[in-house]
This record gives structure tokens, sequence and C-alpha cells, in this order.
């Protein structure tokens, strides 16, 4: 009988054990992915780390791009806090950032200022506008993004509106604006407009997520891509926003093939060049990261659509369809 009391206890923890592990894996999905985030974003100030001790003999910086560059991270991170939870890694993180700084200024923005000097357009030198449609996705275009942070270059996401408060994706959203990305307009549910019977349906589709990218990002955006690169006449008139189309179709939707898209853009790559791709499948960062890299190599300029078109036409024009931007 004695034996028992001993067992009460024992049988006692062990349900409460089991419990817990079934309350921990029924976390819903958005604490797990951002239990996601901060792991990178410590992975990334590590990566950081390491690229700056190499970097440091290199280069020798002012006061001036030390604090540009510390507000820039700090703009970053305040964009990829989600909920109070998330101000202890962030108050975490300033604080090693705070130990990097005393460590080694100069080492501190070494990384961030090539990121600065790779995105000084030179109209006279060759450039190209990487273009991801249909996202963001979490685990997709923050791959994207994480690129661009560490080896400079901004690209061009196309967003749908109604997606635009889901998951963590204005958080996604807000980074890519804060790191130089331009967010263009794909309307609000991914519609073939000139299909819409009301001139109305197809001015609100532009509209509303026009709004919402504003609300997010905090900028305007007038540039519009057309699911399906479908506009008429009666379009034109009613929206009069620059169409951006393309001249390099990847089909990565269809081939979801890492090497075949990685082949293919270097296979059909020039200056001026504006490449269609989508931030939704796993399988393109997978090509297009390389092809960044390859890209940066030859030479390219990994720019906006907008800043392609200021570098080479000035200021855009209203009512008028980009699908290139040769010099
Ligand atoms: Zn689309």
């Amino acid at each position: 009988m004695k034996r028992d009391k001993y067992y009460i206890p024992i049988i006692f923890v062990s349900i409460i054990s089991i419990f817990m592990l079934g309350v921990i894996s029924a976390l819903p999905d958005d604490l797990k992915e951002f239990y996601g985030d901060n792991y990178k974003a410590e992975k990334s100030i590590t990566e950081g780390l390491k690229k700056e001790e190499v970097s440091n003999s290199e280069n020798n910086l002012n006061d001036e791009d030390v604090d540009d560059n510390n507000s820039m991270n700090s703009n970053s991170k305040d964009n990829n806090s989600k909920n109070g939870d998330s101000k202890d890694n962030n108050s975490k993180n300033s604080k090693s950032k705070d130990i990097e700084s005393k460590e080694g200024d100069s080492e501190e923005s070494s990384s961030d200022e090539g990121n600065e000097k790779s995105y000084t357009v030179d109209p006279n030198k060759p450039m190209i506008a990487l273009t991801f449609d249909d996202g963001p996705k979490s685990g997709v275009t923050d791959r994207i993004l994480d690129d661009l942070e560490e080896n400079g270059g901004r690209v061009t996401f196309f967003v749908i509106g109604r997606y635009t408060d889901e998951g963590n994706n204005r958080d996604l959203i807000a980074r890519a604006s804060s790191l130089g990305c331009e967010i263009g307009n794909h309307t609000f549910d991914h519609v073939e407009l000139s299909k819409l019977p009301e001139d109305q349906q197809i001015i609100d589709q532009v509209r509303a997520t026009r709004e919402k990218i504003v609300e997010i990002t905090g900028q305007d955006t007038v540039i519009l891509r057309p699911p399906y690169g479908s506009v008429d006449e009666r379009c034109m008139n009613l929206i009069n926003d620059p169409i951006v189309l393309w001249s390099v179709d990847t089909d990565d939707w269809m081939y979801r093939d890492p090497p075949r898209l990685l082949a293919y853009i270097m296979e059909n790559a020039y200056d001026g060049a504006i490449i269609l791709m989508h931030d939704i499948y796993s399988e393109t960062p997978d090509g297009a990261i390389p092809a960044m890299k390859l890209l940066r190599e030859q030479g390219y300029q990994l720019v906006t659509v907008s800043d392609m078109i200021e570098a080479r036409r000035g200021e855009y024009k209203h009512g008028v369809k980009y699908g290139e931007v040769t010099p």
C-alpha cells in the first residue's frame, strides 16, 4: 500500500507532461512562424558578423555612414516585430548590436555600406529588374529579402491586395519596402481586369490594393501589373497608371525547377530586361538567388522597375506599358 503513495505523484507528473506536449504542438501556425522569424533574425546577425569580420580591414567608414546604417537596421527590425513578445527579441538584438558597435564601429556597418554602394543606380551600366508576383509568402519572400540584405540590390514585388493581411504578409511587405524594394499593385483579387463588366470594379480593384500598400509601407505606389498581363483600352483609360509587363517570362510557376529557372534567367538576361517570377513557390528563390549572384558577378545592377525607368527614361509616364527599359 505504501508504494501506491509514490506512484500517485509520478502519474500526476506524467499526465501534466503529456498535456503540455499537446499544448505546444497545437500552437497556431503564426506563432510557429514567429519563432521561425526570430531564429532567422538571430541567424542573419551572426552571418552579418562573420562577413563584417572578413571585410573589416578593407573598409574605413565615417560616423555618418554608421548612423545611417544603424537606423536602417532598426527599421527593418521594427518591421519584423509582430506582437508584444517580439519586443523582447528586439531589445535583445539592439543590445547585441550595441556590443558590436563598441567592439568595432567600422565593422558594424561595412556590409551594410556594401548594400548602399551596390544600389547607386548608374544609368550607363547594365541593369535588370527582377519582379515577383502574387506574394508575399513566408519562407519564400523572406529568403529573397535575406539575400538582398546581405548582398545588395533591389527587386519589385507585385502584391495581391486581399492577401496582404494574411499570416505575416504585412511584415514581409514592410520589410521589403524598408530594404528599398518596390511594392507594386497586382489588383485586389487577382482578376483579369479587362473581363470585369463594370468600370467601377476595375477602379476598385486597383484603388483598394493601392490603399493597402500605402497603409503597410507608408509609401504610395502607382505601378500596376495586371494579372495575366491583361489590359485593354478601357482599362488603360480608367486606371491611367504606368503598366508594368515583362520581357522575360520564366514560367517558374509551371516548371518549379530551380536549375531550369537559373539557366533560363542567365540565358535570357539583358540590359533593361524585366523578368517575371512568382514569390509563392519555394523553388523560385532556389533558382532566383543563385541567378542574382551570377547577375551581380556579370556586372548587372539589380534594380526596381521604377528606378530602372527613372534612370533610363526620367519620370515614368501614366498610361504607358513598360515591357523592358533598354538603354
Ligand atoms: Zn499574378
